[in-house]
């Protein structure tokens, strides 16, 4: 694909990367100040988290250490289903562990209220959520997240690690994807 190939493809722009880098540099003053003395265990959602994760972590001051799961809500398209699988599983033992979920975005919220329920059973002192974006018009479930970037509308956005179909990920900033791409 060539940029213009691309550019075909978006809609407006939601959010830039440099608000992006600066709301990540707020949420982790934040956490600096909430965590302070506790070492932290960030665990990021495979793919899309993967930018998040790298902007967060080097945004943090203290020493913190990352592990990685993947899953998978069955289901095709642009819609999640709710029934997750583990792809990839976490490296580390979470016991007694202050653990912080960096995730990219909460649609339904049904993949991280699994999520969620599945590493508080594991032991843990503590489990956060960060997600950088949030489509509140989209929930279906409540999902008590401590640490959140933008509200957004309820449309389908690329960039900044979000894909459709594996592509655009690696867009700088975020964008709605136009609907003539997956209808
Ligand atoms: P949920 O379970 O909250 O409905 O959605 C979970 C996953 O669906 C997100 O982590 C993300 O991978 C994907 N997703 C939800 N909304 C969007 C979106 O607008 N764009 C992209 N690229 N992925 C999304
Ligand atoms: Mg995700
Ligand atoms: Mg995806």
């Amino acid at each position: 694909m060539d940029a213009r190939e691309i550019e075909a493809d978006l809609n407006e722009t939601l959010v830039t990367e440099a608000e992006i880098h600066a709301k990540l540099a707020e949420l982790a003053r934040r956490i600096e100040a909430d965590y302070e003395g506790r070492d932290i265990l960030l665990v990021g959602v495979l793919k899309g988290a993967v930018m998040v994760m790298a902007d967060l972590a080097r945004e943090l001051r203290p020493h913190v250490t990352m592990d990685w799961m993947a899953v998978s809500s069955y289901g095709a398209g642009t819609q999640s289903s709710g029934v997750v699988r583990i792809l990839k599983d976490l490296d580390s033992d979470l016991t007694g562990r202050h653990v912080l979920i960096v995730e990219d975005i909460i649609d339904s919220g049904l993949t991280l209220s699994w999520l969620l329920g599945n590493l508080r059973s594991r032991g843990a002192a503590s489990v956060e959520i960060c997600a950088l974006f949030r489509k509140p018009d989209a929930a279906k479930v409540e999902v008590p997240v401590r640490y959140i970037g933008f509200d957004i509308p309820n449309k389908f956005v690329v960039g900044y690690g979000l894909d459709y179909a594996e592509r655009y990920r690696n867009l700088r900033d975020v964008a709605v994807l136009a609907p003539h791409v997956y209808s």
